[in-house]
């Protein structure tokens, strides 16, 4: 059989010393599994890319491509970040696979829903979103916020696919699609929902990371959810738009009521009214311009068209592999 398809699995990783060892045995033997079963090709191969890692990451990473030969490496000169790391493996999957699958470092989605991802892959899927069956092991704090940010995203008219995260399937072709979006402020989930391709789900039940600690600390997190919702959406300016509006409104008449309070000779009275008024206007001016600057921002950022990742060391290279064996 010739046409099977290649699998890349794309691996972001961010100090994760502790589980990098676990994790490429553990990945390497289910590749090994799906060639037996005739299900993807022997050029298949596992992408892990070091996100800036302060650790050993890069080290064990390298020293494992030299030994094990379906572990191929990637190293960002600087910490990109989860989706722009991800983004940057996706680009160098893209020409050498008919298939990627996205997973995490610490292995907390189960690994063998990649062999359903691939069978959704022969049955004609383009993209397969790998669906957290629960979320008991995440902490409470964790899944109430996401279920909070699934309902704002839902309420905006967002379309994401909820308790899924960056676990997926994708065909070439719908990736090819996906590096034509060339959007700085990167939410590959709410991004690839617009692909349109045909897609499925896949449920799974998630882990508690192998070892180490969340990369996503309650800042970054918050961030990510910031950016989410003022990639996709003008909602919220529409939101202080209307604010203003009505603040206008109401100071028209507090207006009309201070001048027939004043009409009938009670001069103090607009007083209080009038004290409201400016710091009620004065705290909506603020918010407006808090979230203009944020979009503005967003252009800036655009229109800089910056490099969303630089990559120093590319194993897929012959001339990367050699330098380094020499
Ligand atoms: N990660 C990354 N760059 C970062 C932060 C995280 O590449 O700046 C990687 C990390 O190594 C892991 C994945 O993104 O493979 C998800 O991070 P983590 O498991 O810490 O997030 P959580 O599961 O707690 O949401
Ligand atoms: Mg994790």
């Amino acid at each position: 059989m010739n046409n099977k398809p290649v699998l890349t699995i794309v691996i972001p990783c961010y100090n994760e010393e502790e589980v990098f060892q676990d994790t490429a045995k553990q990945l390497t033997d289910m590749l090994h599994v799906l060639m037996d079963d005739n299900l993807i090709s022997y050029d298949s191969s596992l992408l892990f890319v070091d996100d800036g890692s302060h650790d050993r990451t890069w080290d064990l990473i390298e020293s494992e491509s030299l030994v094990n030969p379906f572990v191929k490496g990637l190293k960002l000169a600087h910490n990109a970040g989860h989706q722009n790391a991800l983004l940057a493996g996706l680009t160098v999957a893209s020409e050498h696979s008919s298939c990627v699958i996205s997973i995490d470092a610490d292995l907390q989605d189960d690994i063998n829903a990649i062999r359903t991802f691939v069978e959704k892959y022969h049955e004609g899927y383009d993209i397969v979103y790998g669906v957290r069956d629960s979320r008991e092991t995440d902490t409470f704090f964790k899944r109430t916020t996401a279920e909070g940010f699934y309902w704002v995203m839902r309420k905006l008219g967002i379309q994401l696919i909820p308790n899924h995260a960056d676990f997926r399937l994708m065909s070439k072709r719908a990736l090819d699609e996906l590096l034509k979006y060339k959007e700085t402020n990167l939410f590959l989930r709410g991004i690839i929902p617009l692909l349109g391709f045909p897609s499925t789900k896949v449920m799974y039940d998630r882990k508690k990371r192998l070892a180490g600690e969340s990369k996503y600390p309650l800042k970054k997190m918050l961030a990510f959810a910031f950016d989410g919702i003022t990639s996709f959406s003008i909602a919220p300016i529409r939101f202080v738009t209307s604010l203003g509006f009505i603040s206008v409104l109401l100071s028209i008449l507090v207006g009309i009521y201070a001048f027939i309070q004043k009409q009938m000779g009670h001069t103090s009275t607009g007083w209080t009214s009038l004290i409201l008024s400016i710091w009620f206007l004065g705290g909506i001016e603020l918010i407006a311009i808090g979230l203009v600057g944020e979009y503005i921002g967003k252009i800036f950022k655009e229109v800089k068209r910056r490099p969303r990742f630089s990559i120093e060391t590319n194993l897929y290279s012959k001339r990367d592999k050699k330098k380094r064996l020499i």
